[in-house]
């Protein structure tokens, strides 16, 4: 007997399948699916494979499998899904099956785990750029000790009972490592799942008002009678969306199946889940999501696996959750750019529910206030089934908005960052004692420094960017590296000391209040005030329970949080994602402003919305003042029609990235010729340097091809990448990327 393995490692262009022979013993238990070790090329150290295949024989199997890893198999439905995301995402299927392994990397000594009641906790105690030196320098050359580093890399944190189970090491490595100053073990109190309260008053369901009704006959429909069919819940906030997964998700629960939920990784929230909690009971909810730990992960994974758990609530990976019998996908927001992985492989969620809910036809549900135009686009043309909710089922009112053109601020002589409007407002809602929001998608305290002498400004040395001003460190920071240098007090190409700082950030909005309005309790969130796990949460915990007067932040304070006592919103700058080199920047503008504009007076209290801007004609901005989605589509998509934009074709991004720009430009040239080669007639722009062309140390050039993607598309550009030899350079492909940079 012969066993096809897939080889589970970051070997390039793996994507063929390898004949092993079984010897006697194995015969009786090897099967598709399972996890095997196996000898390969000339290493000395085994390779973890997985097995999709058996035949009688083969002429290429030359070796034996080693030995059968019990715990864990693939199912056929896994493997199938991993075959087809490798071709369509052009990457390695090794790379698509790890998405559907259990979180960790054995699951050998699962059995024996503490669950979470140690106290050490170990964290890495060197950058991590410090340490790959160290590694490349054979400063650290052992096997062990590297993986447990790159384990932590991802897991920093990690409890050290964890640590050992799950990057398979002993506590004698985990102490060398200390010795040697890599880690640090620090004694901290345990804290328990965030998404799990087990003090949520149980909801009973609401009577569906009539459009809830309907939409909600509609997809029990599918649901009764085991059909695929693709649903648009298009509906406000508050229209009672939510209200109607839930009552779907009973129905699934009545027929023994289970549910899936995706919503973008900020909107998941310890309140998010309390509702369905609240309905279902905590033990049927498992949560997934990125902040876990990777025990917490393991937990949640496992009570999935083991049918404990009915509901899966997570972040777009949740999508490969271990779960049979599902009885609907529902994806909330799903308009929302988180859905579409920026990582390799590079799948969007959104294409794969519609994949896995008619392999199992069942519905598939999404939900949005300001829909993806796509997905509109769709539903207009019957690929989609519409279902609309047009009024608030609370019946708050929508708030009021109003714009400002910061044009004429400046005529007027006023150069800080509050027109007299806004100042006005968020003094009147001091005096009043209602919360205010304040929002800038931009961090940091100046977005760039420029000598007023010869016009130098500083740029980040690993990338083509210029540094942002951060002034509690007073240091200039990189936003794509993370690089950060000390502040410049002279120019250090003339030496002048005449230094001039542009542009706005959160930090600088925040000073701006703290001077105008001393009397106000301010909090502000972003990047860079979030760090520890749930520091999100607890900084919007902070500004609600403690009715702080006024919240700063950037596009994180937009998402789906309910504050009660928020009557009042200000957009400091509307137009900064108007410049954005991309084809969707007036559909995130509207989709921003239209969101922002919904946290003001969610429940009784009237709200009040204010947007400054330079482009107060803007479309996109008028729609949003209008909170008018139809109007913005009906604009927008002639504007895609023209331009030959998506839905009309898709952008496909092939990426070469390296070292050394030579030979990216030569591999860059080599994938355009072989494109050319198949296809002469295809669409495609020669290559060129990307937007940003260095970003890392890396050289990025690329080619954009505009066309349909469609199954042909995929193999010309799959057969023209796969026998370009890469050492140190890599081709990325990516289609309708989530940034055009
Ligand atoms: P969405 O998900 O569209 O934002 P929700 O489902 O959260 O909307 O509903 C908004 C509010 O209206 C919630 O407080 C919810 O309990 C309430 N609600 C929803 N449906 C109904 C209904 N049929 N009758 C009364 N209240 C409802
Ligand atoms: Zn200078
Ligand atoms: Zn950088």
């Amino acid at each position: 007997m012969v066993v096809e393995v897939i080889i589970n490692s970051n070997v390039k262009n793996l994507n063929k399948t390898f004949d092993y022979n079984v010897p006697a013993e194995f015969a009786g238990t090897i099967c598709v699916g399972k996890r095997v070790m196996v000898p390969f090329g000339r290493n000395k150290s085994l390779e973890e494979g997985f097995v999709v295949g058996i035949k009688e024989s083969s002429e290429f199997a030359t070796k034996n499998i080693e030995r059968i890893e019990e715990g864990f198999e693939l199912t056929q439905d896994n493997i199938n899904l991993a075959k087809l995301m490798a071709r369509r995402y052009f990457c390695n299927i090794s790379d698509c099956i790890k998405l559907m392994l259990p979180p960790g990397t054995t699951t050998k000594k699962i059995e024996n785990r503490v669950k979470e009641k140690n106290m050490n906790f170990v964290f890495l105690k060197k950058d991590f750029e410090d340490i790959e030196n160290d590694i490349e320098n054979k400063k650290i050359k052992s096997e062990k000790q590297i993986r447990v580093l790159k384990f932590l890399k991802d897991n920093d944190g990690i409890l050290k009972t964890d640590l050992e189970i799950f990057s398979d090491t002993s506590s004698n490595i985990i102490k060398t490592l200390e010795k040697n100053g890599y880690i640090e073990i620090i004694e901290k109190a345990v804290e328990r799942n965030p998404f799990i309260n087990k003090n949520v008053l149980k909801t009973e369901k609401l009577k569906l008002n009539q459009e809830q009704e309907i939409a909600f006959n509609m997809i029990n429909e599918k649901i009764e009678n085991n059909q695929f069919e693709e649903f648009l819940l298009y509906g406000v906030t508050g229209s009672g969306k939510t209200e109607v997964y839930l009552q779907l998700i009973e129905k699934v629960l009545i027929k023994g199946k289970r549910a899936i939920v995706l919503v973008p990784e900020i909107s998941l929230t310890p309140q998010m889940v309390d509702r369905f909690i609240a309905r279902f009971g905590q033990e049927k909810i498992a949560v997934l999501h990125s902040k876990l730990s990777v025990g917490e992960r393991y937990d949640q994974w496992q009570n999935i696996k083991q049918k404990k758990a009915s509901i899966i609530i997570g972040a777009r990976s949740a999508i490969f959750a271990p779960i049979e019998d599902l009885g609907i996908i529902i994806i909330d927001e799903e308009h929302d750019s988180s859905y579409k992985s920026d990582m390799t492989p590079r799948y969007n969620a959104k294409d794969l529910s519609r994949y896995i809910a008619k392999q199992n036809n069942i519905p598939l549900v999404l939900g949005s206030a300001t829909p993806d135009i796509t997905t509109y686009y769709k539903a207009q043309n019957c690929d989609i089934t519409l279902l609309e909710l047009n009024k608030r089922a609370n019946n708050a009112n929508l708030p009021e908005v109003e714009i400002v053109d910061l044009r004429d601020e400046l005529a007027s002589g006023n150069k800080s960052m509050l027109s007299k409007k806004l100042y006005t407002e968020i003094e009147k809602n001091l005096e009043a004692k209602k919360q205010t929001i304040l929002f800038l998608n931009r961090r940091g305290y100046s977005t760039f420094v420029i000598c007023r002498d010869c016009g130098y400004t500083a740029k980040c040395k690993n990338c083509d960017i210029t540094l942002t001003y951060h002034i509690r460190e007073n240091k200039l920071k990189c936003h794509y590296c993370g690089f950060e240098q000390n502040n410049l007090s002279v120019c250090p190409e003339c030496n002048s000391s005449n230094i001039r700082y542009f542009g706005t950030g959160t930090q600088k909005l925040e000073a701006e209040i703290n001077k105008l309005f001393p009397q106000a309790t301010t909090i502000r969130m972003d990047i860079d005030t979030v760090t520890k796990k749930n520091s999100h949460e607890e900084i919007l915990n902070h500004f609600k329970n403690e009715n702080l007067d006024i919240l700063i932040g950037t596009q994180m304070v937009v998402k789906g949080h309910h504050f009660p006592n928020v009557t009042l919103v200000g957009v400091i700058a509307a137009d900064s994602s108007l410049y954005m080199e991309d084809y969707r920047a007036t559909e995130r503008t509207f989709q921003i402003l239209t969101q922002v504009a919904g946290r003001a007076g969610r429940e009784n209290l009237p709200g009040k919305v204010i947007i400054q801007t330079y482009n107060p004609d803007n479309f996109s901005i008028e729609c949003a003042k209008a909170q008018d989605y139809d109007t913005f589509y009906n604009g927008e998509i002639n504007l895609r029609k023209e331009l030959k934009y998506p839905p009309f074709c898709d952008i496909i991004v092939i990426g070469i990235n390296g070292e050394n720009k030579q030979e990216v430009i030569e591999i860059s040239n080599k994938v355009y010729n072989n494109i050319k080669k198949i296809n002469n007639s295809l669409p495609i722009i020669k290559p060129m340097p990307s937007p940003i062309e260095k970003v890392k140390n890396r050289y990025r050039w690329r080619m954009v091809i505009k066309t349909k993607l469609n199954q042909n598309i995929i193999d010309i550009i799959n057969i023209a990448i796969e026998k370009i030899k890469l050492k140190n350079t890599r081709i990325v492909v990516d289609v309708n990327p989530t940034s055009m940079m």
